[in-house]
């Protein structure tokens, strides 16, 4: 089944299909640490308790899913700085929060620089269009369920004091990275990503022996992954499987992909947590460099990143967001959790986020 629809019998009766899922995932369960790879995931797992639901024997851990969280100090700190050099800075709500080297995007608005939030790059444009005389920056963070929505604004036409600087992933290569060293038994594949690129970049999983099914982002969706990948598991298969039909189809959304294409190059990337990756992110193609506020204003930025880069390596690292987003720990091994760090007070990109690991472990998992 392609599309949605009211005759999904997981749609008609999904407390009592949930009712079963527990029931078969709790037969003789296979232990596995299983790994999720996104925000929303995340978000639904905690919020409606499902690791308390599962058997002991199943782990479910977090990966590198949360767009807000995987962006590098390197980029909120271009962001703050052009910001303060006398540029409007314009991006989503989360990644004002986000705390930089020294400062947040937040506090260099306290302190008079125009930082504005937006919820797409349509609002955005419109500042631009509204504000002739101010240069707009857009920050455009996200994976390539966002992604479309960017190249199709500029397909669409930018004004000429629109800029854009990109912090955008590619999560391919960050999984494929991601498997090489790694305690994981399986993976859960995020549903909307895969809505946009179909279900061949998960190969990779398959390809190295991991069994990995797409979900959706409702309670039951989760369910029906766990219970699927513990078929496999029992049987010894590795193999990609699409628990969420009613969206993802195996070939993608075409247009989508070709928008994308057309507007972007791909190019190294840095993850926080992951660091450069070959081929995990975008950037304007040439025949956009009017527009590229990476290239544009790198003489505005450079000296103040580098001193910034510098304050850095001597700082002390006390949050673990970077280990928290490879699965290697989870929130509560941070002596900052709910002290220091909490989601009006987020020490790191982890608690801000509402997709972050640390912000829905604050939120949902109550002692
Ligand atoms: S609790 Fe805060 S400081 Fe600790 S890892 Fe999470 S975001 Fe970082």
């Amino acid at each position: 089944m392609d599309t949605i629809s009211k005759t999904d019998p997981i749609l008609e009766n999904p407390v009592e299909i949930q009712k079963k899922l527990i029931e078969t995932i709790s037969k003789e369960p296979k232990a596995a640490r299983i790994m999720h790879i996104c925000g929303t995931h995340e978000r639904t797992i905690s919020k409606f308790g499902i690791r308390s639901l599962l058997p002991p024997e199943i782990e479910v851990l977090s990966g590198p899913g949360c767009p807000v969280c995987v962006t590098p100090d390197n980029d909120i700190d271009t962001a703050i700085i052009l910001a303060k050099k006398g540029l409007t800075v314009v991006t989503f709500g989360d990644m004002l929060r986000v705390p930089g080297t020294e400062e947040s995007l937040f506090d260099a608005r306290a302190e008079g620089a125009d930082v504005r939030m937006v919820y797409s790059i349509d609002d955005a444009v419109k500042i631009a269009n509204e504000n002739p005389e101010k240069k707009i920056v857009f920050l455009a963070i996200g994976f390539e369920t966002t992604i479309p929505t960017t190249a199709a604004a500029i397909l669409r036409g930018l004004p000429s004091n629109f800029y854009i600087f990109t912090s955008l992933k590619l999560t391919p290569p960050a999984i494929d990275l991601l498997i090489q060293d790694i305690n994981v038994d399986a993976f859960i594949a995020p549903g909307h990503v895969a809505v946009i690129t179909g279900t061949a970049p998960f190969s990779s999983f398959e390809k190295m022996g991991y069994p990995v099914v797409v979900a959706g982002f409702e309670s039951y969706d989760i369910l029906l992954a766990v219970a699927m990948l513990q078929k496999q598991l029992k049987e010894g298969a590795a193999k990609i499987e699409n628990a969420y039909p009613r969206a993802v189809k195996a070939e993608g959304n075409k247009i989508a992909l070709k928008m994308m294409d057309d507007v972007f190059d791909v190019s190294d990337s840095d993850w926080r947590g992951l660091g450069t990756i070959p081929n995990s992110g975008f950037v304007l193609k040439e025949k956009y460099k009017d527009h590229n506020a990476a290239i544009l204003f790198y003489d505005l930025y450079k000296d103040e990143l580098t001193r910034l880069e510098e304050v850095r390596k001597k700082k002390k690292k006390n949050c673990i967001c970077a280990t928290i987003l490879t699965g290697k720990a989870t929130p509560e091994k941070c002596p900052m959790f709910k002290k220091a760090c909490t989601p009006s007070t987020p020490v790191g990109p982890c608690m801000v986020s509402d997709e972050g690991m640390c912000h829905s472990w604050y939120k949902y998992n109550r002692d």
